[in-house]
């Protein structure tokens, strides 16, 4: 199976040389839009990049607003803290994520609890979310509260995992039935859509991220949506050092955060943006030529849930066994074919150990079986 599909990935990419496992694609506007920016010397935090990156992004998403970032983990930050959340609240999030969700918590003095996925989209499972909801809070005057710890459950952060979308209207149903605050990580799922609205939509506040290796990028970048003007104004307010507009004045009204996304990026992300459609069409296309292969050898390949559409951004196969997907990795990566496995569950790590978790059967199934396989964009 292994040399297979090693030979099979090397027809795809038509390289006899190392297959990366996303590499960024720079085939449109880019260099016009950096020179024109750098001929601007509008670099910084100001320029008509990041204003027009801003409107195009959120008309692509079909959100009212869009705010830029330095980076993701900076939307998470943000889009928590408008949230509500505060130093002592817990918030509910899947442990099988990257780092950032996790961190982003932590950054505003809460704790994460980890609640299990679906196997199927690897996203928070609105049973698992249901059943701990049931069994552990009350509400308290419009406000959930976990009654072992007697902290508050403010916000909720499930995560679009490679793309595919979870089970994000019942999870929204839960969460506005509990008062709790739904922000979405949805870093990876740009392109897409829960039945027919696009990911990260669904919350009050949703966190996009353009690092390198992400479908559309900037180097690092993110960007934070909502429907929400004033929330929207906010956003933009804290990150951008709290100042007061003024002619000449440095005046700041409360904490802010240098957490702005520099025009440079912007230029580049325009261009970006201008191909995500081509993107798709290119990935997707790629998804379902592993979808066929994979079956033909009997591997379970992640497709996408009937229920929406994924932007299949990393691909991945889950294998037999935690023996089965070492000896895949070991095969591959010796074979100059990139292959990594899923992340090791949050409340693994030394910073998460000590926090809440429910039953996490799914997840630690996933971590321990899930592979990635070169996705990039083909020429
Ligand atoms: C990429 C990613 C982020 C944000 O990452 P940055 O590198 O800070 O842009 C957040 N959450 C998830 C799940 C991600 O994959």
């Amino acid at each position: 199976m292994q040399t297979q599909t090693v030979e099979f990935i090397r027809t795809l990419y038509r390289t006899e040389g190392f297959i990366a496992l996303h590499e960024p694609r720079f085939g449109g506007n880019e260099k016009a839009y950096l020179n024109e920016c750098i001929d601007s010397t509008f670099v910084s935090s100001v320029g008509m990049f990041v204003d027009r990156f801003e409107a195009e992004f959120a008309r692509t998403v079909g959100a009212k607003y869009a705010v830029a970032t330095v980076n993701g983990t900076a939307a998470l930050h943000i889009s928590l803290l408008l949230a509500g959340v505060q130093r002592g609240d817990e918030v509910i999030t899947q442990p099988l994520t990257f780092i950032a969700t996790a961190n982003a918590i932590h950054y505003c003095g809460a704790e994460p609890v980890f609640l299990d996925v679906d196997r199927d989209t690897m996203g928070l499972s609105p049973e698992a979310l249901k059943r701990f909801l049931e069994e552990h809070c009350v509400v308290d005057e419009k406000r959930c509260v976990n009654r072992a710890s007697g902290k508050t459950i403010r916000a909720c952060v499930p995560m679009h995992t490679f793309g595919h979308p979870c089970r994000i209207d019942e999870i929204k149903t839960l969460c506005d039935a509990w008062h709790i605050v739904l922000v979405e990580d949805a870093a990876e799922s740009l392109g897409s859509y829960y039945k027919e609205k696009h990911t990260g939509t669904f919350g009050t506040l949703g966190a996009f991220s353009f690092n390198g290796n992400k479908i559309i990028t900037s180097g690092g970048g993110g960007v934070i949506v909502t429907d929400d003007e004033a929330l929207a104004k906010r956003a933009k307010h804290i990150t951008t050092t709290a100042k007061i507009p003024h002619p000449w004045e440095y005046a700041h009204d409360e904490i802010g955060y240098n957490y702005r996304l520099p025009n440079l990026n912007a230029a580049l992300l325009c261009a970006q943006l201008e191909q995500l459609e081509g993107f798709l069409e290119n990935k997707r296309d790629l998804a379902e030529t592993y979808r066929c292969f994979f079956a033909g050898m009997g591997v379970d390949f992640a497709a996408e849930p009937p229920h929406g559409r994924s932007n299949y951004w990393l691909n991945a196969i889950v294998l037999a066994n935690l023996e089965e997907r070492d000896a895949f990795l070991e095969y591959t990566n010796a074979q100059g074919v990139m292959t990594r496995p899923i992340w090791k569950l949050m409340n693994r790590l030394p910073m998460f150990a000590h926090c809440r978790c429910g039953d996490l059967s799914n997840a630690l199934f996933l971590s321990e079986r899930v592979v990635n396989i070169p996705s990039s964009v083909r020429p």
